[in-house]
């Protein structure tokens, strides 16, 4: 049994962890944030809570197919039964589209949650400022904190790339592949409301003006039933107001919100705003996962394979499989 690290709880890091557990190894994650999930955020503001980050999972290949009817079955995530519209030029349409989408449940949280749990222990609030390959034999991480946690036989990296170059000192290639990766941001608006808004459809793909989405968190199953909406601007308009003053984009949302659903204005019960810096990849690298595996180091993430859950769920299970190819040759390397 080998002891392995992961740094970073999101779905990539979460599904490198399923397979390297299942294989009976000692994993420990860990995470800068107080909980598991990543960009696959749960915001909980007093008694409402909306899904922050990614709004649905869906599935292209056979694999994350298979798995996600799994997870259906073991009650972790259900299918999100909307007809998604569309805002554009000619107005609000109903889109064409058949996909079927799941969401996690409760919220997008329990499925990290629920995929946490194989992690023999997790350090949560804990962010890894420096990783150091002792003796060609074994990592060391330091915490911000002060701390230093270790030794450990194998490590994993799955924050996004910008994350990841100062942990790569040791891997000097792969921190420069790093950094071929930009990131987009998304300005996100949370909010609840006094009144529903019941002539309004659950989901839009909005493709002018400032948003790029919009959802009624509480039509997905599960959720509270207090009307709650996610609106996100899109990666352009994130892009060109980054460091807009939080007061304006707010009310650039706001206000974008109301026109694109054709409702009147009203006053919200709740507002959050949130900038996601590294949202979405702006260039996926398509490796798949980048390894060194004579120093037991892989590096994974949706920037790694495509910019999706199930993309960065596909990096983990590569990462994963090939730090597990590296690790029965270090059983025979003298003491
Ligand atoms: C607003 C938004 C909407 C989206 N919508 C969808 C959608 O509907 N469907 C979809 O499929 N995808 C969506 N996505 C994309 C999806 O969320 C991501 O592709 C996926 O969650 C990436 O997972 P990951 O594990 O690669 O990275 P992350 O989820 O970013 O996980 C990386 C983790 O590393 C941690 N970390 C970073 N640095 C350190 C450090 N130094 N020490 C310790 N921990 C560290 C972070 O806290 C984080 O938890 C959306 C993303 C955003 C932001």
């Amino acid at each position: 049994m080998a002891s392995i690290a992961i740094i970073g709880a999101g779905i990539a890091g979460l599904s490198a962890l399923q397979l390297l557990a299942a294989q009976g190894h000692e994993v420990t994650v860990f995470d800068k944030s107080r909980g598991s999930g990543g960009r696959m955020a749960t915001k909980k503001v007093d008694d409402a809570s909306w899904d922050m980050g990614a709004q649905f999972i869906r599935a292209h290949s056979a694999a994350f197919t298979a798995q996600l009817q799994q997870w259906q079955q073991y009650g972790w995530v259900e299918q999100w039964n909307i007809t998604p519209w569309i805002a554009d030029a000619k107005g609000l349409h109903p889109s064409p589209d058949t996909v079927l989408r799941f969401v996690g449940t409760p919220r997008m949280t329990g499925l990290s949650r629920s995929l946490l749990s194989p992690a023999a222990v997790f350090c949560a609030a804990t962010r890894i400022t420096k990783a150091q390959r002792e003796n060609g034999r074994h990592w060391w991480l330091d915490s911000d904190e002060g701390k230093t946690f270790g030794p450990f036989d194998a490590l994993l990296i799955s924050t996004p790339p910008q994350q990841a170059v100062p942990l790569l000192s040791a891997a000097p290639i792969l921190a420069a592949q790093c950094e071929q990766v930009g990131m987009l941001p998304c300005w996100t608006l949370l909010l609840t409301l006094p009144e529903a808004i019941s002539s309004a459809p659950d989901a839009v793909f909005v493709k002018q003006g400032p948003l790029g989405w919009i959802a009624r968190n509480n039509s997905k199953p599960g959720r509270d039933k207090k009307e709650a909406w996610v609106i996100q601007a899109s990666h352009e308009w994130s892009r060109e107001h980054a460091d807009a003053p939080r007061e304006q984009v707010q009310q650039e949302l706001l206000h974008a919100f109301f026109a694109t659903l054709q409702q009147p204005p009203q006053q919200p019960d709740t507002l959050w705003l949130h900038r996601w810096l590294y949202a979405i990849p702006a260039n996926s690298l398509t490796l798949g996962a980048l390894t060194d595996t004579r120093q037991q180091l892989a590096v994974c993430g949706d920037w790694c394979h495509s910019p999706s859950l199930e993309g960065a769920w596909l990096s983990g299970q590569q990462a994963a499989q090939a730090l597990l190819t590296t690790l029965p040759d270090m059983a025979e390397q003298p003491l």
